[in-house]
């Protein structure tokens, strides 16, 4: 089996968590031949070689002053051309960087390099025979090779042995790789940020009340949940058509145009003959997988810049610009393209997440059996910060934040989180917060409506 490991350095030299979960998971495969491939600054050598000494057969560094400044089209497509010489049966990638954070790239490749795309792998890939079996939130199901895997933050990356020697990292040119230079680097990236500010969003005035009035705050916040979107800075010339593919992002799409369609099937073909039919000015999906997949091969077949993961949308009735958080949540991106229509993926808020979640950090660690008992007498569902993830208190499945999943319940109620910026990206939008920690400095009370200022332990109800 030839596996191709798609890495990126992150800001601060390392993997991210997710590429360090991809590459572990190609190292578990008995018998694999497995090739990092990344692209970046020639100092990304020295992490490849770093990498090398666990056990990847060889590097390949794509890195060429023109492939700076690239977004996440122009990437797939020079990864694409690496691909289509090495001709591996898998290609492996994390779910998301921490640096773009943006979960499309994999995608684009997929779509960019012909291969079966499966997104969101919980476990390392089994092998019987000559078949190759995947799992996903969804279940296992047989591969049809070749195929690119997205890997969620399942597998810490291995330690390397002292005998262990660094590899050689090839490094390739743009010219050595044949690619085109109006398809890749700044030149070939349709999306540009224009303007970015600090992200206020998600702070609430906290008001602090006693552990015996949980109860009735609990009960009075049931069914109130966040609207879907931030409000628009009220758009008064507008977009004259928006194609909203699917339900989901139909808000967003009547704040920005005069006329909106509305396309139920989410297939990219379907998406890309409505796009040549009508000619709209924008097309908006969704944010769950089947959204991102579809968006993400629109873009690649048709060469237009995507924008992930927008919270908000403003139009002078020529442009759509497009904003998202950025950098874990500490900025907002205005961003717009240059390609038309513009393809934007917005968070919609997710409809089946519970009525309410009892989130356990790592100061509830003592006392986890008083948060169950919390989230039972709620009947709430149970979530984890990072930190009480990583120490076994809850499983990964549980994860809120940037490198876990975000959620939008009509209430939250954190328990012993601190609240760090990683954390609170993935439940600003519930409905009311409640924080309970003994430190009245703690950051989550900047984040709360309502705080308890008390330890998991004396919780009673
Ligand atoms: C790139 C990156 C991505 C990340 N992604 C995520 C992510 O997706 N999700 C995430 O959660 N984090 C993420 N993190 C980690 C994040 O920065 C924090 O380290 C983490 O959220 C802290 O978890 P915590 O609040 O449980 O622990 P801490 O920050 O240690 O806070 C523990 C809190 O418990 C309180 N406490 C102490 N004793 C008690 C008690 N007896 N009862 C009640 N409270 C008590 C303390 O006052 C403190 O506020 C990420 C970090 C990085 C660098």
């Amino acid at each position: 089996m030839r596996i191709v490991v798609c890495v990126r350095q992150g800001l601060d030299g390392e993997l991210g968590p997710f590429d360090a979960a991809a590459y572990e998971a190609a190292l578990q495969m008995k018998g694999a031949e497995v090739t990092l491939l990344s692209m970046g600054a020639p100092r990304t050598a020295d992490l490849l070689s770093r990498l090398s000494r666990l056990g990847a057969k060889e590097a390949v560094l794509l890195s060429d002053p023109l492939f700076a400044g690239v977004d996440t089209l122009a990437t797939a497509y020079t990864l694409s051309l690496a691909i289509a010489r090495l001709q591996p049966d898998l290609v492996f990638c994390g779910r998301q960087t921490l640096v773009g954070d943006t979960a499309q790239t994999g995608a684009m490749l997929a779509a960019l390099a012909d291969l079966t795309l499966v997104s969101g792998v919980m476990a390392t890939p089994r092998e019987e025979g000559d078949k190759v079996f995947v799992a996903t939130r969804e279940g296992e199901r047989q591969l049809s090779l070749p195929a690119l895997l997205t890997f969620e933050r399942i597998h810490a990356l291995r330690l390397p042995s002292l005998r262990s020697r660094a590899g050689e990292v090839k490094t390739v040119s743009l010219a050595a790789l044949g690619a085109d230079p109006t398809r890749t680097g700044l030149a070939g990236s349709p999306t540009r940020v224009i303007a970015t500010a600090e992200n206020e969003g998600g702070r609430r005035r906290c008001r602090f009340i006693s552990p015996a009035e949980l109860d009735g705050v609990v009960r009075a916040s049931l069914g109130k949940r966040q609207e879907g979107i931030i409000p628009q800075n009220g758009c008064e010339n507008k977009l004259p058509l928006v194609l909203s593919v699917g339900e989901a992002p139909l808000t967003y799409a009547k704040a920005v145009a005069e006329r909106v369609t509305v396309l139920r099937d989410c297939q990219a073909d379907a998406v890309i003959e409505a796009i040549r039919r009508d000619c709209p000015a924008a097309v908006l999906f969704g944010t769950d997988t089947a959204g991102r997949e579809c968006a993400a091969r629109v873009a690649a077949v048709l060469g237009l810049g995507l924008c992930a993961d927008c919270t908000a949308l403003e139009t002078d009735g020529q442009e759509l610009f497009m904003i998202r958080p950025a950098q874990a949540g500490s900025i907002m991106a205005k961003i717009k393209s240059r390609t038309r229509p513009a393809l934007a993926t917005v968070r919609t808020l997710s409809q089946e997440s519970a009525e309410v979640v009892v989130a356990a950090g790592i100061g509830a660690a003592a006392s986890l059996d008083r948060v169950r008992a919390l989230a039972a007498h709620f009947s709430a569902s149970l979530a984890a910060s990072r930190r009480a993830v990583d120490e076994g208190l809850l499983p990964y499945d549980c994860q809120v934040g940037l490198t876990g999943k975000a959620v939008s319940p009509a209430v939250y109620i954190a328990v012993g989180i601190s609240g760090a910026v990683h954390h609170v990206v993935g439940m600003s939008r519930a409905g009311t917060v409640i924080a309970i920690n003994p430190d009245k400095n703690a950051p989550i009370f900047d984040y709360a409506d309502y705080g308890i200022i008390a330890r998991a332990e004396d919780l009673v109800f």
